[in-house]
């Protein structure tokens, strides 16, 4: 069964994208089939994996304004491992004219149906907010993950995500939930760090994941080379903490983690 996490937080620079980008090379080093889709008209998580988002034919904004089968608008990376439904400034166009169209929340979700059995998980890169695209992600996935950033104005912001998920799970989504609250960019000699940490373990427990991403100068060098910070540099903290991320989230969802799998297959 596909697994779909949308990765989502409204506010831009928390780590969504390079989230995204790390976690679906982590898990598919550890031999699950993964397809990453740019949901975001940056087109930050097309150029991360080694595209040209200024040379698509057909991407994500085809696939929602069902101009193309969502199998046509895949590009298999061999480099990184998993295979991306790429976006760029274009997906704006498809924002807008969704708008107006009819079941304009499930367009993602009917994308996705025929090409399922096709992939272990499946990872959706969110634009920063709360739009049209972000709600056909959620309407999509089953899981959501919520990369945070421990400052001042973090939890603020998260009431209104965390309301948009459950409006979405009492009206078309019942499967929907919180697959985990992501600490990124996280420095523990910082006070305020530590105390936003501490109140977001008291709102919302056990979905903290144990693993933190720390601050990395690796993986903010990574995109300008087209590539997951593992395939950059391997040994840098940056990756060695999204492979834990990986084995967390595979150990949360009940698979086997990379270091059970030597030699054995995926089911
Ligand atoms: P979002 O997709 O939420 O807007 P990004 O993943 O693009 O956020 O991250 C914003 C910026 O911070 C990017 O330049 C990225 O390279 C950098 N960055 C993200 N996570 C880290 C980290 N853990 N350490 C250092 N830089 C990071
Ligand atoms: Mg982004």
């Amino acid at each position: 069964m596909v697994r779909i996490i949308a990765v989502a937080n409204q506010k831009g620079g928390v780590g969504k994208t390079t989230t995204s980008i790390n976690l679906s090379a982590c898990l598919a080093a550890a031999r699950y089939r993964v397809l990453l889709i740019d949901l975001d008209p940056q087109g930050n998580a097309t150029t991360g994996s080694g595209a040209d988002k200024h040379a698509l034919v057909q991407g994500a904004c085809e696939v929602l304004m069902k101009r193309v089968d969502a199998g046509q608008a895949i590009m298999g990376l061999t480099p990184v491992g998993y295979d991306l439904m790429p976006a760029n400034g274009d997906l704006t166009v498809a924002e807008v004219s969704l708008m107006t169209a009819l079941r304009r929340e499930y367009r993602l979700q009917e994308a996705l149906a025929p090409i399922h059995d096709q992939y272990d998980f499946i990872l959706i890169d969110c634009p920063p907010a709360l739009n049209m695209l972000t709600v056909n992600a959620l309407v999509a996935a089953q899981g959501v993950i919520i990369p945070m950033q421990c400052e001042y104005y973090a939890l603020e912001g998260l009431s209104a995500l965390v309301q948009t998920i459950e409006s979405i799970r009492e009206s078309v989504n019942r499967d929907l939930h919180i697959h985990g609250v992501l600490r990124t960019m996280f420095d523990p000699r910082n006070n305020l760090t530590n105390d936003v940490s501490a109140q977001l373990i008291h709102h919302f427990g056990d979905k903290v994941y144990h693993t933190v991403i720390p601050r990395n100068i690796r993986l903010a060098e990574a995109p300008s080379h087209g590539l997951p910070v593992m395939d950059y540099d391997r040994s840098s903290r940056g990756a060695q903490a999204y492979l834990a991320l990986a084995e967390e989230m595979l150990r949360r969802e009940g698979r086997r983690g990379a270091s059970d799998q030597a030699g054995g297959t995926v089911s």
